[in-house]
């Protein structure tokens, strides 16, 4: 099959890698002069993401991918158990042991928590693990966590959320947030651990897959922003050029336009549908402080004046001492607002004055992940199929759920 895959993140990326694996033919087209999306590095000195991002475990199949082209994630992943922990002490984190021991010795253990909010954490888990992590579909994340203590609410389940879903607990899929609970907590051993990147983005996946990709005769065609795509009489013109098959890997609003143009009527509930989608921005604040951190991650105490919800130290992790990346998930886009709140934030938090280097805002960082969401299905019309994070699945807008749409869009 001869297949054109329009966009170059992560989910086209993995989808080109399985296609080639299948023995397809490929010909992937990018936009930009690098791949990766909104998961790339990007240039400058020093070499900076285009956001931090986190890995959990249970990203099995980002995992395999990554192997399947030569990266060794254990060379290029810093794995720890899970661990909220603020600048102050205070906050969860889990010993190395076996699930779900882990989870009661860290609740137990959690400092600045009183014996009823860690029973309050407790009893809400059980009563999660009874309904086999499943909920009404109209229910919120916030209504999920009613009869928590508000403490644990506020420092556990809301940087939580807003590190998985990139949606605020009041208005996040209580389903989607179980799934990932769930996934984590019982999918595979050490599912929750985090993995913190200690090379770029770029050097995770992308890079490394395109030089496997053009090692096996894939085309790939960067930069090339794809123009339109046509029907024929068998098969599909993608800027005049004919495949029998094209998956759609570029956002929702650029999907649709394309897919419009192609198939208009086949398309048209699935164009309303990946219209329909609302975003959530993520603000990611670098910035050089005197001395690094004694963790390479720490939870921040956010609020309407606090932004950031977590720093990470990048000189821990493989940057320049003293680099830190503050991350405000669900976040304002005026850049100087954010900006200056995040140092302020780092002074009264942190106890030191940082130096703003470079503050990067992705408007459409996610989608909003709301409860009860309609997401457009992968299939468009026949041999036009459409993959990323944002493609009907269980899983939030994640590098997990966009390599997953991804593979599954090229499984026989
Ligand atoms: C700041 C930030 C922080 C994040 N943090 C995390 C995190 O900690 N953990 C996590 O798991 N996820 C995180 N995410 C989410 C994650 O980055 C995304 O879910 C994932 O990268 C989406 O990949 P994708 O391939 O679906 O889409 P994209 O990355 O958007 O890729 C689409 C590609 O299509 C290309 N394109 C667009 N139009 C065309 C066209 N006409 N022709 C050719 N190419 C085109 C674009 O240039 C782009 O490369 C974060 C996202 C952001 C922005």
């Amino acid at each position: 099959m001869k297949l054109a895959i329009v966009g170059a993140g992560w989910a086209g990326l993995a989808a080109a890698v399985e296609a080639v694996g299948a023995g397809h033919q490929v010909t992937v087209f990018e936009a930009a002069r690098n791949a990766g999306g909104r998961a790339r590095t990007v240039a400058g000195e020093p070499l900076l993401d285009n956001g931090q991002h986190i890995l959990i475990g249970a990203y099995t199949e980002t995992l395999r991918l990554m192997s399947s082209v030569g990266v060794r994630p254990e060379n290029v992943l810093l794995r720890q158990p899970l661990s909220l922990r603020f600048a102050d002490g205070g906050g969860l984190a889990l010993p190395r042991w076996p699930a779900p021991l882990d989870l009661l010795a860290g609740v137990l253990a959690a400092r600045g928590w009183s014996w009823g909010e860690r029973l309050s954490l407790l009893r809400a888990s059980l009563r999660w693990q009874r309904a086999g992590f499943r909920c009404a579909p109209q229910q919120t994340v916030a209504g999920l966590c009613a009869d928590l203590a508000p403490r644990v609410a506020a420092e556990l389940v809301e940087p939580l959320c807003v590190a998985a879903l990139n949606t605020p607990a009041a208005d996040a899929s209580g389903q989607v947030f179980l799934r990932v609970l769930q996934d984590a907590l019982f999918g595979v051993p050490r599912g929750g651990d985090l993995l913190l990147p200690r090379a770029e983005l770029g050097a995770l996946f992308p890079a490394p897959a395109l030089q496997w990709l053009a090692a096996r005769g894939a085309v790939l065609r960067l930069p090339w922003r794809v123009r339109a795509v046509t029907a024929q009489a068998t098969g599909w013109q993608v800027d005049g050029e004919v495949f029998d098959r094209v998956l759609l890997a570029c956002p929702p609003a650029e999907a649709a336009r394309l897919a419009e143009g192609a198939a208009p009527a086949a398309s048209a509930i699935w164009c309303a549908r990946a219209r329909a989608l609302r975003f959530e921005a993520i603000a990611t604040v670098y910035a050089q402080a005197p001395q690094g951190l004694a963790q390479p991650m720490l939870a921040l105490r956010s609020g309407p004046a606090a932004p950031a919800q977590f720093v990470f130290d990048r000189g821990r992790l493989g940057g320049p001492a003293g680099l830190l990346a503050f991350v405000a998930s669900a976040s304002g886009t005026e850049r100087a607002v954010v900006q200056a709140a995040v140092v302020a934030q780092a002074r009264a938090q942190l106890g030191r004055p940082v130096r703003p280097l470079q503050t990067i805002i992705e408007k459409r960082a996610t989608f909003a992940c709301t409860p009860a969401l309609q997401r457009p299905a992968a299939r468009i019309a026949p041999g036009l199929l459409a993959c990323g994070d944002y493609v009907e699945g269980p899983y939030p807008a994640t590098l997990e759920g966009a390599v997953r749409s991804g593979v599954a869009a090229v499984a026989p």
